[in-house]
C-alpha cells in the first residue's frame, strides 16, 4: 500500500472539504480523492459558455455556508485563503402570469408596501412573523443544527419544553408537521404572497402538499428580510478554492480525477482506499465517504444486511436541469425594471402550478410548465462577465432522471441526450413570456441535463440536485437511516458524510463538520 493518511476523504464535495479542514487543524493528516477534474462537486464555477463568464455550474446561493457553524469556527482561516463574499439586499421575488409581481428586501418597508399592494392583512402578518423569528428562530435553527443522536436530541427536547411548555412544543412540533400550503394558507390569504414563498420548498422536494415542509418557506422568507442572500465573490467557487488552500495549507492533500473504486477494511474495521488506477492508500485512523448511500455499498462491496437494506433503499428525488446563459444583458423583465435588483426570480405562478409540476417529474414525465428559479448573479456581482455582459442561472425544478413521457405530449424522446434541447426551448419560451425578448440577448448557452449532473457528479443520482429526498422519512434522525443520522456504519473507521446524511443538502457544511468534530474529539471545536 502506498503512504497512508490519518484520514481519508472519497469526493471533494464541501462537506468532505470542511471535514478534512477542521481535522488538519486537530491535526490529522487528511487526502481526499476526488473523481472529477476539479475539486467542489456541487459548488463550483466556470466559463461553460464564452471565455469570461464565469457560471456557478450548481449551488449559487452560499449563505447556508456564510451562516454556518463552520463558517464561525473557520471563516477567518479561509478569508486568508481568498474566501469572499458579496452581500445581497434583494435576495428573491417572484413574477407572476398577470405582470404582478412581489419581492423581498432587507429594507422591510419595501417588502411590507409590496406584500400590502397584494393584501394588507397579510403585510401586518408579515411584520408579526418577523418580530417574532428570533425567538423562533433560536428553537427552530438548534434543532437544525443539533446532532441526531440521544443525547443531545433528549438535550434539546428538555430546553425546548422548559422555554415553551407542553403546548408550546406541541406547537412547533405541528408546525415542523405542516406542508408549506397548509402553513402558508393559514398565513396569508393572497395567493401571490404564498406562490412567492411556496417556491422556496421547490429548491428542496417539499412540492405544496409534502408533510414537513412548510418550514422552508417560513424559514427563507423570513431569513431573506433579516439577513439578504450571500453569493460568492466571483463564483461559489471561492468556498471550494479557499477550502482547498487551507486543506494544502496545512499539510493536507487534495488529489483530483482519481476515482476510488472501494473502500479497503478487514476484520470489521476501514484500512484505507484502493483508487481506479489500482493505487492502495492506508487510512490509520478514518475512511469519510462523501457519496450517495447507494454508491457506499458498491464501494464496500456489503456491510451488514440491514444496513446495506436499508442504504440502497435510500430514495432521490425528482432531477433538476440547469441552463447557464450568457447575455448581452438582464432580462427585460415584463413586471418591471425593479426585478433586474433581485438575486433570484421565481417563475412559480401558484401552489397548484407547483404541485403539478412536482407531480409530473415524480411520474417521469417532462412538466409541461416546469417551475424556475432565475438567478442573476451579475446583477449583484458584475465581476463575473465582461463589462456590461451578464450571466443567467436558469434552475428548472423539477425533471424525472429517467423519462416516461411528456406531459404536454410534445418531446417524443426519452433519453436526455435528444430530450435537453426541446425541453430547454420550453423552459425558455416560458422565460420569454415573463422577459419578452430574452432569445434575442443570449450570446452563449449550456444545458445541463439531469443526467449530465449526475455523470459530473455521480451523487446526484438521476439529477437529483439533493442527494436523498428530504421527506419526513428521510428527515431528521432517519437521514439517511434511523442510527446513522451521524454518518456511522457498521464498519469501524467507516464513516458517510455530505448532503444524504443529516443536516443534509445545501452549503451548511453540516454533516462534516459534526463528524470532524466528533472524531476530532472536540464537539465543541477548537
Ligand atoms: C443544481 C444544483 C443547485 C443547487 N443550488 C444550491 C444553492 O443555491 N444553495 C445551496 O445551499 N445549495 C444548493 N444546492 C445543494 C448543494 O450544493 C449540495 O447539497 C451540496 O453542495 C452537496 O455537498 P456534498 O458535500 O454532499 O458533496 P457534493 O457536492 O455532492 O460532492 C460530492 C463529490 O464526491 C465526488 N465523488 C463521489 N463518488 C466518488 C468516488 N467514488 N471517488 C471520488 N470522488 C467521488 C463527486 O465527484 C463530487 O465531487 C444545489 C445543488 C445542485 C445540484
Amino acid at each position: 500500500m502506498a503512504d497512508g493518511f490519518d484520514a481519508i476523504l472519497i469526493g471533494a464535495g464541501h462537506n468532505a472539504l470542511a471535514c478534512a479542514l477542521h481535522l488538519a487543524v486537530n491535526g490529522w493528516r487528511v487526502g481526499v480523492f476526488e473523481q472529477a477534474a476539479v475539486p467542489g462537486g456541487a459548488v463550483k464555477t466556470g466559463e461553460y459558455t464564452l471565455p469570461g463568464f464565469r457560471h456557478d455550474w450548481a449551488a449559487m446561493n452560499v449563505s447556508l455556508f456564510a451562516g454556518s457553524a463552520f463558517m464561525k469556527q473557520h471563516g477567518a482561516e479561509l478569508m486568508r485563503h481568498g474566501l469572499a463574499f458579496v452581500p445581497v439586499t434583494h435576495p428573491f421575488a417572484s413574477a407572476f402570469p398577470d405582470g404582478r409581481w412581489c419581492g423581498v428586501s432587507t429594507d422591510m418597508s419595501a417588502t411590507t408596501d409590496r406584500i400590502a399592494a397584494l393584501s394588507p392583512k397579510d403585510a401586518q402578518k408579515w411584520a408579526a412573523l418577523m418580530a417574532d423569528f428570533p425567538a423562533r428562530a433560536e428553537h427552530i435553527l438548534g434543532l437544525l443544527g443539533s446532532p441526531m443522536t440521544a443525547r443531545p436530541l433528549a438535550s434539546y427536547a428538555f430546553k425546548t419544553w422548559r422555554k415553551l411548555g407542553l403546548s408550546g412544543s406541541a406547537d412547533l412540533a405541528r408546525f415542523l408537521l405542516q406542508s408549506p400550503r397548509q402553513w402558508l394558507t393559514e398565513t396569508f390569504e393572497a395567493p401571490q404572497v404564498r406562490a412567492m414563498l411556496g417556491a422556496w420548498g421547490m429548491h428542496l422536494d417539499y412540492a405544496p402538499d409534502v408533510a414537513g415542509g412548510g418550514l422552508f418557506p417560513y424559514l427563507e422568507g423570513m431569513a431573506g428580510q433579516a439577513f439578504g442572500m450571500v453569493l460568492g465573490k466571483g463564483g461559489a467557487d471561492t468556498v471550494t478554492r479557499a477550502l482547498v488552500a487551507a486543506i494544502e495549507a496545512r499539510g493536507g492533500v487534495v488529489s483530483c480525477g482519481t476515482p476510488v473504486a472501494r473502500i479497503l477494511h478487514t476484520a470489521g474495521k476501514a484500512t484505507g482506499v484502493e483508487l481506479a488506477d489500482g493505487r492502495k492508500i492506508t487510512a490509520t485512523k478514518a475512511v469519510i465517504a462523501g457519496t450517495s448511500p447507494s454508491a457506499l455499498v458498491r464501494l464496500t462491496g456489503g456491510t451488514t444486511p440491514a444496513f446495506d437494506r436499508s442504504m440502497s433503499a435510500f430514495r432521490h428525488a425528482p432531477g433538476t436541469m440547469m441552463i447557464h446563459l450568457a447575455l448581452d444583458s438582464l432580462p427585460d423583465w415584463a413586471a418591471g425594471e425593479d426585478l433586474k435588483r433581485f438575486a433570484y426570480v421565481h417563475l412559480a405562478p401558484s401552489l397548484d402550478q407547483m404541485a403539478r409540476t412536482y407531480q409530473q417529474a415524480l411520474a417521469g414525465l417532462l412538466p409541461d410548465e416546469p417551475i424556475l428559479v432565475v438567478g442573476q448573479p451579475t446583477g449583484q456581482d458584475p465581476s463575473r462577465a465582461p463589462d456590461g455582459k451578464h450571466v443567467l442561472w436558469l434552475q428548472v425544478r423539477m425533471a424525472p432522471g429517467t423519462i416516461l413521457g411528456d406531459a404536454k405530449g410534445e418531446i417524443a424522446a426519452t433519453d436526455w441526450a435528444t430530450a435537453a434541447a426541446p425541453f430547454a426551448d420550453r423552459v425558455l419560451a416560458i422565460l420569454d413570456r415573463y422577459a419578452p425578448g430574452i432569445r434575442s440577448k443570449i450570446i452563449g448557452q449550456r444545458i445541463v441535463s439531469p443526467a449530465e449532473l449526475e455523470a459530473d457528479n455521480p451523487n446526484l443520482v438521476g439529477g437529483d440536485q439533493l442527494c436523498g429526498s428530504h421527506h419526513l422519512s428521510q428527515q431528521f434522525l432517519f437521514r439517511p437511516a434511523r442510527g446513522h443520522a451521524d454518518g456511522s456504519t457498521p464498519i469501524k473507521g467507516l464513516h458517510l458524510t455530505g448532503a444524504a446524511v443529516w443536516p443534509g443538502a445545501g452549503m451548511g457544511a453540516g454533516s462534516g463538520f459534526l463528524l470532524a468534530r466528533k472524531l476530532a474529539g472536540n464537539r465543541a471545536g477548537r
